[in-house]
């Protein structure tokens, strides 16, 4: 998992036998395009997490990286808000205890130690390859506003920096992102530059069947992408 160069970590996610990216590798991928990312280290202790964690500061967050696990808060593979060195120690136990019961034994490749966004508005961005059109962004806010309201738009790839801010303006729940109501205005120069350079992801990756930044906080400067999902063909 040292690998940098985003055509190395593809290939060597298939010589893996993996049709996906673990979260770090997508992360690095998302440095690459400066789609902005919270600190992060990777670590295989818990003294090395503690170290990380007060190298990146507290609070931090920590999420198991596994081959075996996708949807890692499914499996209690996630824990946010620590705020001290003991609680690295029972975040890092408890994340082991989580998997270990509801998935007995599994590859662990590593810990992820990871500075803690303030929470704020919740956005989504993704990529797919539609039968039709190609490849195609999305934009949405986060949780129910995707899942239920289906409140989302497309684009084609490839896209202008109109479009992508266009795209933004055109869902319903965009008064949330002016700050509707006192909630912290987003940035909207940012989100239109991360689906700008997530859409120059799928362009320059072929090898790419579905990449999904979920969430991204936004902030009125500046947004984090604290999760980043990268499906290959
Ligand atoms: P999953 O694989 O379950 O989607 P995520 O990485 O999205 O795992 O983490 C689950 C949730 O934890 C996120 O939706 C977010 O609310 C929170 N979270 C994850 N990383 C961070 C972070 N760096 N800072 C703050 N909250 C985070
Ligand atoms: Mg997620």
């Amino acid at each position: 998992m040292k690998l940098k160069d985003p055509k190395e970590i593809i290939a060597n996610a298939y010589d893996e036998g993996r049709k996906w990216l673990l979260e770090p590798e997508a992360k690095e991928i998302c440095k690459s395009y400066n789609i902005p990312v919270p600190k992060y280290i990777i670590v295989h202790s818990e003294d090395d997490a503690i170290e990380a964690a007060n190298k990146i500061g507290y609070p931090v967050v920590m999420k198991i990286i596994s081959k075996d696990i996708i949807h890692k808060s499914d499996v209690g593979g996630v824990v946010v808000g620590i705020y001290n060195d003991d609680e690295v120690r029972r975040g890092y136990r408890n994340i082991l205890k989580n998997i270990k019961n509801r998935l007995g034994r599994v590859s662990i490749e590593g810990f992820l130690v990871e500075e803690m966004a303030r929470k704020s508005t919740e956005v989504i961005v993704g990529m797919t390859i539609d039968k039709q059109f190609g490849k195609i962004v999305m934009f949405g806010l986060g949780g129910i506003f995707v899942e239920v309201f289906k409140d989302v738009s497309f684009r084609m790839i490839p896209l202008e920096y109109d479009d992508a801010v266009n795209m933004i303006k055109e869902i319903k729940a965009y008064p949330i992102l002016e700050g509707y109501r006192g909630t912290e205005p987003a940035d909207i120069n940012t989100l239109a530059n991360i689906i700008l350079n997530l859409s120059k992801i799928a362009l320059d990756y072929d090898e790419i069947r579905e990449i999904d930044l979920n969430p991204i906080f936004t902030y009125s400067n500046g947004a984090l992408a604290v999760d980043a999902r990268i499906i290959l063909k």
